[in-house]
């Protein structure tokens, strides 16, 4: 069997890509992945979330003889699959315990009337399920979030490994597993587990050129998203890392902004969890504040940006969180606030950590604040942790964006690093500057630090550097944090002392320069003719109780607002308009151009 589809049967996916999804062309490696799909090969397709992974099934599915079974972890996730395959024309079905079509389903799967059939990895894995898809062609097996197989994965769920079983008794049948994450041993794990030869891994870059990354040190929350919710009309979420920070936040926000503004942690009863992240799904320009429970099973494409107000858990885990910003490929920001007790407060938990582990978690919180200190481009330093070797610079993110210059702060270190010991490694950075400065309050006095050598030994000039120095020390380790709040020595504390390291750090620009959108949505501002369409999206979103973008995403809408279509043909040309759309809803979207 050839690994690859003919060039003549590519032809011929391109060709049915047109007419059902209405896009021209295949992104990134897609055709690849089709193409094996196509010629009846067994897959692990690794691609970064946005690349398209749905599509590499549903248009195989929509094109072959026989129902694309597929595994989801998230009945949530089917159920947005199934909106979008529907609204193409696609014929899809779900089997859950949230379903009440049951007998209808399984009907129309028996008659072969079915392209896709989505269903959990608990249900797929049962004996009487085998005899039921035992009744009806079957063309494809996709298991998506595929990682969920492995033990190495991040989230391995027992019910995938049951999976092997049912993919076995139908050994004609190629399967395609996907995943947006897993590392060289979970993906070698996935092949294994499921039965996908060597040859079958099509692995997709990690790197999301839409989204920029931008990191800043965190000194008034409110008034950074606030900022930031300026600069983004459209869907953004919020990550705070209590319930207690989500709801100050979210109230925060809503009365400053205006704008709706919802909470979302596991605190909150789950109709009204249900409700906000509904709410949020379906919305244009909601902002969801919420733990990092929110986002698993949500894929919606019109999110404007991903906010982390506190350091996340690891790099891996802010990989994952900020790629919910973008899937449409609209620019999309990344913004993390950090704050140096986000690390401290990390590192000190790191004593209860049993041994073995911790190292490794020293190391992840070594890299994150590798990331959060770094003047170099920080997707360079993100893809280089995934194992990738990016350009030196990117050129959407604040660091190639602002280039801080970087310090070698080695002296002023010692000094600081001096007064530390010498008061004791028990009092915070407000009494060490002062007593590093020269201030002579009461308290100084009082414990006779206005005698000690590092009194007053930093000049103006550079006590203005203390704050950004003592927050690199504190995210490096070097400083720790004492139970009462204090600092003490740690780490590399000493080597410093005794000038055999040097510290260097990097020093933002001083002025965030203001005004400049250069991600802001590529959306026509003040357009009559957007602006109704978008009206007319709306409409029908509400009337066919789905998400506006659904119907079309903003890309599509921007295109036929510049290109004023005058015929069915010719909006069928945009891209995003397939057949089943173009009929749905072709007249409306003429009638709106023609009146404006
Ligand atoms: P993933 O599952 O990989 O995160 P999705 O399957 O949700 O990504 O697709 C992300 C978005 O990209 C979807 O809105 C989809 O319509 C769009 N898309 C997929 N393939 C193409 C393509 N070939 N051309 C243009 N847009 C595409
Ligand atoms: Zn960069």
């Amino acid at each position: 069997m050839p690994d690859n589809a003919s060039p003549a049967m590519i032809d011929t996916a391109r060709a049915r890509l047109k007419a059902i999804f209405g896009f021209d062309d295949f992104r990134g490696r897609q055709a690849e992945v089709v193409s094996r799909v196509l010629a009846g090969q067994s897959t692990l397709a690794v691609m970064p979330t946005g690349a398209g992974k749905s599509l590499t099934y549903q248009l195989p599915a929509a094109m072959s003889h026989g129902t694309c079974v597929v595994i989801s972890p998230l009945i949530a996730l089917m159920h947005d699959q199934l909106r979008s395959a529907r609204a193409n024309g696609i014929r899809a079905a779900t089997l859950t315990s949230a379903d009440a079509d049951w007998r209808e389903t399984q009907d129309a799967y028996r008659r072969g009337e079915l392209d896709l059939l989505y269903v959990a990895p608990e249900r797929a894995s049962q004996p009487a399920f085998l005899d039921f898809l035992s009744a009806a062609p079957i063309c494809l097996f996709a298991v998506d979030e595929a990682h969920c197989v492995s033990e190495w994965g991040h989230d391995f769920r027992p019910d995938y490994r049951l999976l092997r079983g049912l993919l076995d008794s139908f050994p004609d049948v190629p399967r395609l597993a996907l995943t947006a994450t897993a590392d060289r041993q979970t993906r070698a794990d996935v092949m294994a587990q499921l039965g996908i030869p060597e040859g079958g891994l099509v692995l997709a870059g990690f790197d999301r050129p839409n989204i920029r990354y931008v990191v800043r040190h965190r000194d008034n929350p409110v008034a950074q998203v606030t900022q930031l919710m300026a600069e983004h009309a459209g869907p953004g979420i919020v990550y705070a890392q209590t319930r207690r920070k989500v709801e100050d936040l979210a109230e925060k926000l809503a009365a400053k902004t205006g704008r709706p503004v919802l909470p979302y942690h596991a605190g909150l009863a789950p109709e009204v969890r249900a409700a906000n992240q509904a709410a949020f799904v379906g919305s244009e320009d909601m902002v969801i504040v919420a733990t990092v429970a929110f986002g698993m099973g949500i894929d919606k494409p019109d999110v404007r940006f991903v906010a982390h107000v506190g350091v996340p858990k690891s790099i891996e885990s802010y990989y994952q969180e900020t790629g919910r910003a973008g899937r449409d490929g609209d620019p999309a920001r990344a913004a993390m606030f950090w704050g140096a007790g986000d690390f401290a407060t990390a590192r000190q938990r790191l004593a209860e950590v049993d041994e073995e582990r911790r190292n490794a978690e020293r190391a992840r919180l070594d890299a994150l604040a590798g990331l959060v200190e770094t003047a170099e481009c920080r997707r360079a330093v993100l893809l280089r942790h995934f194992g990738e070797d990016p350009p030196a610079a990117c050129g959407n993110c604040d660091n190639c964006l602002e280039q801080p210059g970087v310090t070698d702060v080695s002296e002023l270190s010692r000094k600081l690093l001096s007064a530390v010991y010498r008061t004791g490694q028990s009092f915070g950075m407000g009494h060490l500057q002062k007593v590093l400065t020269g201030v002579e309050d009461e308290r100084v006095r009082q414990r006779g630090h206005d005698q000690l050598s590092v009194f007053g030994i930093v000049q103006a000039d550079e006590a203005g550097l203390l704050q950004p120095l003592a927050r690199a020390l504190q995210a490096r380790g070097v400083l720790v944090a004492t139970d009462h709040g204090g600092l003490a020595l740690g780490g590399t504390a000493r080597a410093i002392l005794k000038g055999e390291r040097n510290v260097e750090i990097a020093i933002p620009p001083k002025r965030e320069r203001r005004g400049r959108r250069g991600d802001a949505t590529p959306n026509p501002v003040g357009d009559p003719l957007f602006d109704a369409l978008r009206e007319l999206r709306r409409e029908l979103a509400i009337e066919g109780q789905v998400p506006p973008y659904v119907i079309f995403h903003d890309a599509t809408l921007r295109e036929m607002a510049a290109q004023r279509p005058q015929s069915l043909a010719a909006l069928g040309r945009i891209a995003g308009v397939g057949a089943k759309k173009l009929e749905a809803y072709g007249e409306q979207f003429l009638r709106v151009v023609e009146r404006h």
